[in-house]
């Protein structure tokens, strides 16, 4: 996790909002690693979690990512669960929760509801208040620059 957390830094860098995620194997070698590129790649679908699978699968050229375990920062969307399930990951941890469109309990119950032969073990709360202070640090820091754009902007009227 921590680890993932480092790459949600990267996505901080590039103005994303900074989510990381990782996929290792049994021996904890690491597959595939992935941070958010939507906006730098207008890509809605670039979620970290969907760029750690797809760079996985790639690597080991299987669609199937048996035995393994992804640790993301942030508790995954439906979109980024249903990849999940169809990845056949063994294991998903992930850190901080999301209340607006979290899908692994918080927002949305995607697991539970979605039965399948595959059932993906759940880990939730890794290091969750550094996941989320990042978060939150983030969403301040653009909340100030965007009310700091508009007082620049308001400037220029005059
Ligand atoms: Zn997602």
């Amino acid at each position: 996790m921590r680890y993932a957390l480092s790459l949600a830094d990267k996505a901080e860098c590039l103005g994303e909002i900074p989510v990381g995620a990782v996929l290792v194997d049994s021996e904890g070698n690491i597959l595939g690693e992935g941070w958010n590129f939507s906006i730098t790649e207008n890509d809605p679908t670039a979620h970290a979690e969907i760029v750690a699978l797809r760079n996985a699968a790639k690597k080991v050229q299987n669609y199937r990512l048996l035995n393994t375990t992804l640790y993301v920062t942030l508790e995954p969307c439906t979109m980024c669960a249903g990849a999940i399930l169809h990845s056949r990951i063994q294991r998903l941890v992930f850190g901080a929760s999301d209340y607006k469109t979290g899908a692994v309990g918080s927002r949305f119950h995607f697991f539970d509801d979605y039965q399948m032969n595959h059932k993906v073990e759940i880990t939730g709360g890794i290091l969750a208040q550094e996941c989320s202070e990042k978060l939150s640090a983030f969403f301040k820091k653009r909340r100030q620059q965007k009310k700091q754009e508009k007082i620049n902007s308001s400037k220029d009227l005059y």
